[in-house]
């Protein structure tokens, strides 16, 4: 916060009345003071913790005299307000200062000197202390105030810090609709956030163990894995069934060697010194009972299972060191955990969407009774691969297959049936066609086409002949027929090699002037036009 605004702040305070203004900010809650006084002077420290007593309601107090000890307390516990005297035995000046706040960020650090000095008290509050008081113009009722002051202002600043920084982690977070990406983005996020070791996300995706998947990780694929199945097993999550059947609450432990319960074992310490472990659930978040907007402090015991189903969990963790996990600090990633749930349903969803739009684009280009392409997508493929084989002066060839005596067929069976052997003649005409670039579609009704992309009248001719050979040999009955006992089929056959002169159209009319023709010579033959060296097959 700019420092105007801060000495605006202690002017306005000094304005009122303390317990006008003290009232009115909410501060008088009767709640004990948790203080870390930081002074190495034991009368002057007596001294304060006798103002403090006269003026604060019960106030807890902790006193050190070397910022040493101070970093111990606050890794330890958590306080309201550090009173720091600058110059101690083992730092001095600003140096301590700093090493307050590098240690909490979030609390109100009151500096007391000796002597006045301009230059400190401006660089000591552009630094972050809330306020710089003179030890001999100290009375207990200033220095409450000033605490009371310092305890609110620095909710203020912390919080609009805090909406600034989630506002910039979730711009990042939510910069991708890729999930993979979204969760590498957070779990990096996170990691630098927290400064931790480790941090990973897994989803569960159903009970069983094995169906658990570390989704990002600031490890490599198989230590991350690894470590998952040892948190499970090892770190108070039980099992699986646990982690869907109860409700999952944040964890936070600051060293699992003080916890002297068998379930930290030897090989859990080992994994785990300190973590952090948070659930994150799909669906609607739920509002938590104990989150209050200007002071966002989790009781953790308040905490309900939402409604959702878990998606997986998160956990933060430091191998080697302990830690202790600040309420702001588990506040926070609850937050950001929410704003993770609404990234991953915005993936999900999107991932959805891609699938659907993948099958209707399927839908705009399969026949809906064979599966095989339809003519919307022979028309395509048959264009494109005429402009290609222009370019390269390669042939291409054209089938067209009609099945013989269809109707008297469907006179015969039933429409059903009829349906049934057009699925049949598909499925030959497709495992028969070899080439990956052969391709075939229903051009309608009781119709087939194949494209042959680089395949002379010869090589086309081969293929219907084996096409028909196979049809024979499938004997599907048809007792209508005037050439077989079984179903057949007649084809034309045209081959060109694309030329600017000509387009798809002739090749379509001359392939169907060939069909007619075998047809008018009796069906169940090919008709093409070359002359290759290939016989013709019919079967009677
Ligand atoms: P030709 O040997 O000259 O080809 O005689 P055809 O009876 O096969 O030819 P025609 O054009 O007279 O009749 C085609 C028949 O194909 C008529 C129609 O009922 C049938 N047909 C077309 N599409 C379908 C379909 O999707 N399912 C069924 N079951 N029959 C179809
Ligand atoms: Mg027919
Ligand atoms: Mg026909």
């Amino acid at each position: 916060m700019k420092l105007e605004k801060r000495l605006f702040d202690l002017k306005f305070a000094y304005l009122y009345s303390t317990n006008t203004y003290l009232v009115k900010t909410g501060i008088l809650d009767n709640k004990a003071l948790k203080i870390l006084l930081i002074e190495d002077n034991i009368t002057d420290a007596n001294q304060i913790g006798k103002m403090l007593k006269e003026h604060c309601c019960q106030p807890d107090i902790q006193h050190v005299q070397k910022i040493e000890n101070a970093v111990a307390k606050l890794n330890q516990d958590s306080f309201d307000v550090v009173l720091l005297n600058m110059a101690l035995a083992d730092s001095r000046g600003i140096n301590s200062l700093e090493m307050v706040q590098q240690k909490a960020p979030q609390l109100p650090t009151i500096i007391l000197t000796t002597a006045y000095n301009a230059n400190l008290a401006v660089k000591s509050l552009r630094s972050g202390a809330q306020d710089y008081l003179i030890k001999s113009e100290l009375t207990g009722e200033i220095l409450s105030r000033s605490i009371q002051y310092a305890i609110e202002r620095q909710r203020i600043e912390f919080d609009e810090r805090q909406q600034a920084l989630m506002k910039k982690m979730v711009d990042k977070i939510r910069n991708s609709i890729d999930l993979e990406t979204v969760l590498k983005t957070t779990v990096q996020e996170i990691q630098q956030f927290l400064d931790t070791e480790q941090v990973l996300i897994y989803r569960c995706e159903s009970d069983r163990l094995e169906d658990i998947s570390v989704v990002s990780s600031s490890l490599d694929k198989k230590s991350a894995q690894y470590t998952v199945a040892q948190f499970i097993s090892v770190v108070d999550l039980h099992s699986l069934k646990s982690l869907k059947s109860q409700s999952i609450r944040v964890k936070a432990v600051a060293d699992t060697r003080t916890i002297a319960l068998q379930k930290y074992s030897a090989a859990s310490q080992k994994l785990a010194r300190s973590y952090l472990s948070l659930p994150i659930y799909v669906g609607e978040p739920k509002e938590y009972t104990h989150h209050n907007l200007t002071h966002p402090i989790i009781q953790q015991d308040d905490i309900q299972k939402p409604s959702e189903e878990i998606w997986g969990m998160l956990i933060a963790y430091n191998t080697s060191t302990p830690r202790k996990w600040q309420d702001w600090e588990i506040g926070f990633l609850q937050k950001l955990t929410t704003q993770v749930t609404i990234a991953i349903q915005q993936s999900q969803l999107w991932c959805r969407l891609q699938t659907a739009n993948e099958k209707l684009q399927q839908l705009a280009i399969l026949d809906g009774l064979t599966g095989i392409s339809n003519r919307r997508y022979f028309d395509l493929v048959l264009s494109n691969e005429w402009k290609r084989l222009m370019r390269e002066q390669q042939p291409l060839s054209l089938i067209f297959c009609d099945v013989d005596y269809f109707k008297a067929y469907n006179d015969s069976y039933g429409h059903q049936q009829g349906d049934l052997c057009l699925q049949q003649i598909a499925t030959i005409l497709q495992k028969h066609s070899r080439r990956s670039t052969d391709f075939v579609a229903r051009y309608g009704g009781e119709e087939f086409a194949i494209i042959l992309p680089n395949t002379d009248a010869e090589g086309a001719l081969f293929i219907a002949n084996n096409i028909q050979q196979k049809l024979a040999q499938r004997k599907l009955p048809h007792r209508q027929s005037m050439v077989s006992k079984y179903v057949t089929c007649s084809m034309g056959i045209s081959t060109i090699v694309p030329n600017p002169q000509q387009s798809t159209v002739n090749l379509i009319e001359s392939a169907d002037k060939l069909l007619y023709q075998a047809k008018k010579l009796g069906r169940n033959q090919i008709a093409f036009n070359n002359q290759p060296s290939y016989q013709k097959f019919s079967v009677q």
